[in-house]
């Protein structure tokens, strides 16, 4: 019989999830899968860690599920096994932990009724997040429960990292600068000093670039900078999001085009970006085969604010000495580093194409300045390994 911990990745449509069991003083994955299409074709599937299905569910097409058939769907699952199974306590992914978090918390009724203040900061994400929280917190009370933000490893910004430049009677409403992708930022420092020690001690800009896309500068494994600030919706162009946009755009759209908030807030996360500019999808796979004019156009709006953004987080750093790529664009798509690092040849980024080509871990030539590195993601195994800190602290405690 094992303790379990489970990790819960809630969004729009779908809830990932992973189980982890403690093995010699680490966590380990078990076993994993997601449930998805929650509100028009629900499926379930669950893998082991060598990729063997084991467990899977169809339900009817049309049948809307929900997040709370979905939770309840899973806890079944799970109780299922109980003869090998014990579950200790639940993990989750949560967007914005705002002004009052700044580490992974225990949750408790206090915590979930401030993090749902930070739902218009998030709102594709905090809303779906929460969910399962709360039904949990219904349907086990006992279950200890662990929050885990996107928005805590860029606590150790400096001030002027954080700050716009609004009165304070703004700012002193927590409208400040945040970024996000931080569990993900944590992981690849994590593993950097096995890849590149002296790197690792010194100034990094990694490239988390997926559906959701961001950039954060490092100096010793600590955030200095990142791309995304007060939303998610902020630097680069994304999946659907617009990134940086100038504020007087939104003020045209209201006052001259006649949006109304709603309107807005569809546009900047949910039309714009890489399906907005092709007009045609917000898959990267899909752009990069598309022999369409707009496709490649927004293929190389990515590109290029990419190259920006490395030049404002290597003068936020301080130099560069390592360039990371990550996320499902960043681990796969040898094409878009290939593109972004010759950009980046003017701070001594020189690339090994072959290596680039063959998935190699490190992907730049031996006389590179920087060192230029792909490393898959793991918020998962983050996520993991703070809820087991936190239960121990609170068992310490208790
Ligand atoms: P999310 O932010 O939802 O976690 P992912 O990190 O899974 O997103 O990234 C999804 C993006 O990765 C999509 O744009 C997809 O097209 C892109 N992607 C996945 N594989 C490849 C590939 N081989 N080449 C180019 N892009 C890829």
């Amino acid at each position: 019989m094992d303790d379990v911990i489970l990790v819960l990745n809630s969004g729009s449509s779908s809830i990932k999830f992973s189980v982890f069991v403690e093995r010699a003083d680490q966590v380990e994955l078990k076993f994993r899968g997601q449930v998805e299409g929650l509100y028009s074709w629900p499926r379930f599937i669950a893998k082991d860690s060598a990729g063997t299905e084991i467990g899977a569910h169809k339900w009817a097409d049309g049948e809307r599920l929900g997040h709370e058939g979905a939770v309840a769907y899973l806890t079944e699952f799970l109780r299922d096994q109980r003869e090998h199974n014990r579950l200790i306590a639940v993990g989750h992914r949560v967007v914005h932990g705002g002004r009052d978090f700044s580490s992974p918390t225990l949750v408790s009724p206090q915590v979930l009724s401030t993090l749902e203040r930070y739902i218009p900061l998030a709102p594709l994400h905090q809303p779906h997040n929460l969910v399962p929280i709360r039904l949990l917190n219904q349907r086990r009370p006992e279950l200890p429960q662990v929050a885990c933000f996107d928005t805590a490893f860029h606590c150790s910004q400096e001030e002027v990292a954080q700050a716009f430049a609004l009165p304070a009677s703004i700012t002193d409403h927590g409208v400040r600068r945040y970024g996000f992708h931080g569990l993900s930022y944590e992981y690849i420092a994590s593993v950097l000093p096995d890849c590149d020690p002296k790197a690792a001690s010194g100034r990094v800009v990694i490239a988390h670039l997926g559906n959701g896309a961001s950039m954060c500068g490092l100096r010793a494994c600590k955030s200095v900078a990142t791309t995304m600030g007060f939303t998610a919706a902020d630097g680069l162009p994304m999946g659907t999001r617009c990134g940086s946009i100038d504020p007087g755009v939104i003020l045209y759209l209201l006052n001259e085009l006649k949006f109304d908030s709603g309107a807005i807030e569809k546009l900047i996360y949910q039309q714009s970006g890489l399906l907005g500019v092709s007009g045609i999808s917000s898959d990267m796979r899909t752009l990069l085969e598309s022999p369409q004019p707009r496709a490649q156009f927004a293929v190389d709006l990515f590109v290029y604010r990419i190259g920006r953004e490395i030049g404002s987080l290597a003068a936020a750093t301080g130099g560069l000495d390592a360039l990371v790529f990550t996320g499902g664009i960043g681990e796969n798509s040898a094409v878009i580093r290939e593109r972004v690092c010759r950009g980046a040849r003017w701070l001594g980024v020189e690339l090994d194409v072959a290596a680039n080509n063959s998935r190699d871990a490190r992907i730049s030539s031996k006389s590179s300045a920087v060192s230029v590195w792909t490393i898959p993601t793991n918020e998962e195994l983050m996520i993991a390994r703070h809820t087991r800190r936190v239960l121990g602290s609170a068992v310490a405690a208790a």
